[in-house]
């Protein structure tokens, strides 16, 4: 806290520190109701003013309840400017204002791509125009004659407004730098001092800032009715406030050092949340239905396998082998993550662990998010297996009724070794005689409950052992969040033999040099890809921009060569046809944007030009470049980048001197932070309100270490 007034304000209280500061039912005028265990889960209705009109439109915005309204936290911080008379105004400075609307009208805008609301406002110096851009929600609440706080800056076409609060009563009043005043019941959104942090509520959905901050007011007037989840001994070692104290100081803050250990306060929470809901579902697996199938040790179906592959294991890929080895042989039933790129060796490590089991007399399942990517894999495990008396079987939704019959009986009766599939594994009727373990690619594509689907096709009795497998490389601080309940294992090395691509950072002044150095490639037989520039959330613009970047270099550097184009934007149909004539070689160069991220494989495409290169998070282009380099001809990546600054140019860097894409993910992750992380969605990273990584790492640390001082009844509170 950096300051109290003479009105209480109410002060943060930490869990050590009751008898410091007054508690609020010390205050005594809080209108409570006694304790409501179940207040965060009750619908928004509950608050005076928000009826089911509204609470349907916050329900399109993500809120539907108490709890969520309380943790959608402002969106920002800042401070308020002093208040400035009209007539005094000079262009471009933020400034505030209080003003009485004289009129107002929504303004009808061609083709609808923004909205405005103007209005005419006057102060004791004179009048003036004030324009809110997207702010639709503001029309019908400037009526003639209502006192407005407004915050902006004065351009040429009138005073555009960025923030406005209604002014209850005189404005002398409401600038009065009372604070929040709890403890009226009659009370309203509280006018700030000129001194108190400013937090904005952002709009959402059809909802503007104003009825955010009015109904987080509410909600927070009945904070102190939320049981308070942790222990107040950890609290004290922590230094955190109440969760009541926390939510007020968000949401209206009174000092930012307060505002800073709330926000704390809600993150750890959060991360603690995530953290105990990890070790549940660890706990749940490790305990399951009972141990897993053991080992037959004697059995050497795995170790044979091995020993006739045609190249040695890496270093990574033996560390792992072992370490699943050792859990396999367990009764504990593994829970364990498999990282490493494509091409890293997974599959091997995969398939000696289903070899293990099936030497044992199990069997393995083998499950995969599309059924191309299943296909895939049955053709891969069925190469590798050649030979070795083990039966593998492939069910996905296209398997025929009458195979489909034939092979359930089988696998009931052990006769298939490894079933590989898709979603279709978790089907009722797909029973195994013994299943022993389950394999799940790309597991971040299926759902926790999908995840555990396979675990309950064990014999009664069992569990099975889980591996999944991911080529998406995370840094450990977000696999903790989302895979924390599985241990991971991570290949990292590269088997050796292939060759490298090498990656050059090329600035305006190099372009040339740099197509001279492609078309000798395209020359050689050679093949390449130039990719464009990312739009901003315009998938439509950047299909343009990549159509006439595709004509521009077909008449110009270029000339003489095929070109194709492929994007977002085109019809099925047309990709397909566009990816044919590069795979059949027909086309030398094939402009495109991000999309040939994903599922490109074409050995022949040696190098790569990276439009823009400064736009786009490492991890996105370390992906993007694994697109070249696939065949026996290394191949080499051009970063063009001809603006950004010196991060920029650090950012690059790192990129041209690791292949390492664990690494790059870390850079990325310090660099840009998680919600910057190319498709966090797409990586199945759990999405915090408050909480953010690597920011909050250290919270993420403490958290775990204070889980294990839980008791089970204080991890009941939590969940
Ligand atoms: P991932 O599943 O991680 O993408 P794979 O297991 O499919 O990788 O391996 C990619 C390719 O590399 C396969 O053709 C595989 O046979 C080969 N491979 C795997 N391990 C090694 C190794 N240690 N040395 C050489 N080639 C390997
Ligand atoms: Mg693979």
């Amino acid at each position: 806290m950096t300051k109290r007034t003479e009105t209480p304000i109410l002060p943060l209280r930490f869990g050590g520190y009751p008898e410091d500061h007054p508690s609020l039912s010390e205050l005594g005028e809080v209108p409570l109701g006694g304790p409501d265990p179940v207040l965060v889960s009750r619908p928004l209705t509950v608050l005076p003013g928000v009826g089911e009109k509204f609470a349907a439109m916050a329900f399109e915005a993500g809120v539907e309840t108490v709890g969520d309204l309380l943790w959608r936290v402002p969106r920002a911080y800042g401070q308020r400017p002093g208040i400035s008379l009209l007539g005094d105004l000079e262009p471009g400075e933020p400034v505030g204002v209080e003003v009485r609307i004289v009129r107002s009208r929504k303004v009808r805008t061609r083709r609808r791509r923004f909205s405005l609301v103007e209005a005419r406002v006057a102060d004791d110096s004179g009048s003036r125009k004030a324009v809110w851009f997207n702010q639709p929600w503001m029309a019908d609440r400037l009526t003639a004659d209502s006192h407005w706080y407004l915050e902006g800056r004065l351009e040429k076409g009138g005073f555009v407004v960025s923030a406005s609060e209604p002014v209850q009563g005189s404005a002398a009043e409401a600038g009065s730098g009372e604070g929040i005043r709890w403890q009226s019941r009659e009370a309203s959104p509280p006018g700030l001092s000129m001194e108190t942090p400013r937090a904005s509520h952002s709009s959402g959905g059809e909802i503007g800032p104003g009825r955010w901050r009015r109904w987080a007011f509410e909600a927070c007037r009945l904070a102190d009715r939320l049981p308070e989840p942790l222990p107040s001994a950890l609290l004290t070692s922590r230094r955190l406030p109440l969760l009541a104290d926390a939510f007020r100081e968000a949401h209206f803050p009174t000092g930012e050092e307060g505002t800073a250990i709330a926000l704390r306060r809600l993150a750890y929470q959060e991360l603690l949340e995530n953290q105990a809901r990890m070790r549940g579902r660890r706990k749940r697996h490790r305990e399951g239905a009972g141990p897993a199938i053991p080992l037959d040790r004697a059995s050497r179906l795995a170790a044979d396998w091995r020993s006739g592959l045609p190249f040695s294991l890496t270093g990574d890929q033996s560390h792992a082998i072992g370490e699943i080895g050792a859990e396999l042989a367990g009764d504990e039933p593994m829970g364990r993550l498999l990282m490493g790129e494509v091409g890293s060796g997974k599959t091997v490590v995969a398939v000696n662990a289903m070899l293990e089991a099936v030497g044992s007399g199990a069997q393995a399942a083998m499950m995969a998010p599309t059924e191309v990517l299943a296909s895939q894999h049955f053709a891969t495990l069925s190469g590798l297996l050649e030979g070795s008396g083990v039966v593998v079987a492939l069910l996905t939704g296209s398997t025929s009724a009458e195979e489909r019959k034939d092979l359930l009986e089988r696998l009931a009766a052990g006769e298939i070794g490894i079933l590989v599939g898709t979603h279709a594994l978790l089907e009722d009727p797909v029973r195994f005689g013994r299943l022993g373990l389950a394999v799940i690619d790309e597991e971040h594509r299926f759902g926790v409950r999908q995840r555990a689907g396979l675990d309950g096709k064990a014999p009664p009795g069992h569990s099975a052992h889980l591996l999944h497998m991911s080529a998406t490389p995370i840094p450990r601080t977000l696999a903790l969040t989302a895979y924390g309940d599985l241990d991971v294992t991570t290949l990292r090395e590269i088997p050796a033999g292939r060759a490298p691509v090498s990656t050059e950072v090329v600035s305006a002044a190099g372009r040339a040099e740099a197509f001279e150095r492609l078309k000798a490639e395209l020359d050689r037989g050679r093949q390449a890809f130039v990719v464009c520039p990312l739009v901003d959330e315009s998938p439509m613009v950047e299909g343009r921009a990549a159509a006439a970047e595709a004509e521009r270099l077909a008449g110009a550097e270029l000339a003489g060569y095929e070109v194709g184009l492929l994007h977002g934007q085109m019809k099925p149909a047309q990709k397909e046809v566009a990816m044919q004539a590069f795979t059949d070689g027909r086309t030398d160069v094939l402009v495109a944007t991000t999309v040939i991220e994903v599922g490109i494989d074409v050995p022949n495409a040696t190098v790569m030009v990276i439009e823009g290169a400064e736009r786009f998070g490492l991890s996105q282009l370390h992906q993007l470049r694994g697109r070249i380099g696939r065949g026996s001809h290394g191949g080499t990546c051009f970063l063009f980048s001809e603006s950004g600054g010196a991060r920029a140019a650090r950012r690059l860097a790192a990129l041209a001197s690791t292949t390492d894409g664990f690494r790059l993910a870390e850079l990325d992750l310090e660099m840009r932070g998680e919600g910057e992380i190319t498709g966090t969605r797409q990586h199945g990273l759990p999405r915090f309100r408050v909480a953010s990584l690597p920011r909050d790492v250290d919270l993420l640390e403490a958290a775990r270490v204070d889980l294990e001082r839980l008791s089970e009844q204080d991890l009941e509170l939590l969940s």
